[in-house]
């Protein structure tokens, strides 16, 4: 079960990405403080599709057996990808997939075989209720990526030809995780705390354009969208 997902500085390129080691460092020491601990890893896929990539493939399965219980040989660390472009459900909504790799087998060739990814199913749970540290974390990741100088410009268009900008994309994607009787008390949220700080932060493009054409619409990132059992 996934309670609680830490934001992990990344040092990504376009095309792969790496957590940080000390952001990793300090998930670990956050998660033990409150008793947890680490059960898989997230990503997301900006442009593409939420299937793993051969170095996502590479990364789980080192992962995996760093977390190989010596009683039972259970690797209990699970990969999830996050693909904005979305596609598979409701228009807008990010995709999220969940999965896991199933290390060479003793026969294989030792240089040659790969682990397989395989996709989990998987169950969101916790999305009738608004936790209350949920607004704090999601305000503080948003501040204190206000100075990194790749962040995207939620003002743009998610894609060519989309009338919705990024930051519209984005709150109906969040939006869309809760449960229809909390989506109101959701909004509020949004409209008072987040995306104020979004369109601050986040939209260097012109602020006209995405002051007063959206719609107060919303719901949770990755960070929470993970909460399953
Ligand atoms: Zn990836």
């Amino acid at each position: 079960m996934v309670e609680v997902a830490f934001p992990c500085n990344s040092t990504s390129t376009t095309t792969e990405c790496e957590m940080d080691p000390a952001s990793e460092v300090e998930a670990r020491r956050v998660f033990s403080a409150s008793g947890r601990q680490v059960v898989g890893w997230f990503h997301s896929h900006p442009t593409f599709e939420a299937t793993p990539s051969v170095r996502d493939i590479h990364n789980q399965h080192a992962y995996q057996s760093l977390c190989r219980r010596a009683a039972d040989g259970i690797e209990p660390f699970v990969g999830v990808i996050v693909s904005p472009p979305g596609g598979t459900g409701p228009y807008g909504v990010s995709d999220i997939s969940v999965f896991y790799v199933t290390p060479p087998g003793p026969d294989d060739d030792h240089m040659g075989a790969e682990a397989l990814p395989f996709s989990l199913p998987f169950t969101v749970t916790g999305q009738h209720a608004i936790a209350a540290d949920l607004l704090d974390a999601m305000a503080h990741l948003i501040e204190s990526h206000a100075d990194l100088i790749q962040r995207a410009d939620l003002a743009k268009r998610f894609k060519r030809n989309e009338a919705m900008t990024s930051l519209e994309k984005l709150l109906v994607s969040m939006r869309y995780r809760w449960a229809e009787d909390i989506r109101q008390q959701w909004d509020e949220h949004v409209a008072l705390r987040l995306r104020p700080l979004l369109l601050l932060h986040f939209c260097r493009g012109s602020a006209s354009e995405t002051g007063n054409s959206t719609p107060i619409a919303t719901s949770r990132n990755a960070t929470s969208t993970v909460s399953n059992e």
